[in-house]
């Protein structure tokens, strides 16, 4: 089977899928995401939220993926106190993951994909989000492009590559191709509502530009917070991939790009940690150590990016390419 059928089937079977069978996220799962290291992370993209508000007027606020609803409460905590109260509808398919965004964010409509959100406008947040999609692997082999597959041998799993696909390019021997249907799919509906209503939308996310994009294939997987084997335990490690933030740009008229460290910067994390700092003087380590881990270039700070697109005409985006 080829890749995005393998990490399908790991990550959504409906009996043994990975984010079906459980809360993946912090100390006790496999790892960790921003919103889970501190309140200082959703707290930036509720301003970032607040700032496109007020050029847009009444919105519905839409998360993809939303986790436990973590970075959902921390936004709403921030655009409460600024004057916005917005329907909020969460994008999730994980009955134990709803089941916790209930707890922190009892308010919400939960639907199972985009489309079936009600159009008009709208402020989307994804936090990795498009990273737990499945995606299909390509290298340019011999005769042309093969996809990577995933069989069986006598030892088990096994990471295969598929006959010939036809067409031709001018692709370098050894070169490897990432494409995910099921993220273009949601894309593209993203595109469809900038198109035709106020809406802006923030994606974050592990990935590159390409200014660091990698040679090689990018799935990955992760059990008890270390590096693991993609092949082994099908449905009890979490499998992700790198998005390529420049193919996201291009699917999104109008979007830009920058890494968490700038964007967070830019969004005012440095005098809110020290804020918080001089509120809880026994948080003062936990709080720097929180803004490092967000925003050092080698850990958060870089690897993760943020794009912002916005509809024709409600200008450039805070923290975002300016
Ligand atoms: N945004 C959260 C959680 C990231 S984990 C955070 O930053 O903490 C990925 C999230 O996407 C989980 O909530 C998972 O259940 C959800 N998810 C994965 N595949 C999905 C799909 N196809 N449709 C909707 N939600 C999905």
């Amino acid at each position: 089977m080829s890749v995005a059928r393998f990490m399908q089937l790991c990550l959504s079977h409906p009996e043994h899928g990975y984010y079906l069978t459980r809360d993946p996220l912090g100390a006790a799962g496999d790892f960790i995401t921003a919103p889970e290291i501190s309140q200082m992370f959703g707290e930036m993209i509720g301003i970032w939220v607040a700032e496109v508000a007020a050029r847009i007027g009444p919105f519905a606020l839409v998360e993809l993926g939303p986790g436990r609803g973590t970075l959902m409460a921390d936004v709403l905590r921030v655009t409460k106190r600024l004057g916005h109260s917005p329907e909020v509808w969460f994008v999730e398919t994980s009955p134990t993951l709803r089941a916790a965004q209930a707890v922190n964010v009892p308010q919400a409509t939960w639907a199972n994909n985009l489309a079936e959100v009600p159009d008009g406008p709208m402020i989307l947040l994804a936090n990795e989000f498009f990273d737990a999609l499945p995606v299909r692997q390509f290298l340019r082999a011999g005769d042309g492009w093969r996809e990577r597959v995933v069989g069986v041998d006598n030892n088990g799993l096994s990471w295969g590559l598929s006959a010939a696909l036809p067409g031709r390019d001018a692709a370098i021997e050894g070169a490897w191709r990432e494409q995910s249907p099921a993220a273009e799919t949601v894309l593209d509906e993203i595109a469809r509502r900038l198109a035709t209503t106020a809406s802006a939308t923030l994606v974050i996310d592990y990935g590159y530009t390409r200014l660091d994009r990698p040679s090689g294939p990018t799935v990955q997987a992760m059990r008890a917070h270390a590096p693991a084997d993609p092949l082994s335990g099908p449905g009890h490690c979490d499998l992700t991939w790198l998005l390529d933030f420049d193919a996201m740009a291009q699917a999104l008229p109008g979007a830009a790009v920058t890494n968490q460290g700038a964007f967070l910067a830019r969004m005012g994390i440095g005098t809110r940690a020290a804020q918080l700092a001089e509120a809880r003087p026994k948080e003062v380590d936990a709080l720097a150590d929180a803004l490092e881990r967000l925003t050092a270039p080698d850990q958060m700070g870089h690897l993760f990016k943020v794009l912002g697109a916005a509809s024709p005409g409600l200008g450039p985006l805070p923290g975002i390419g300016d």
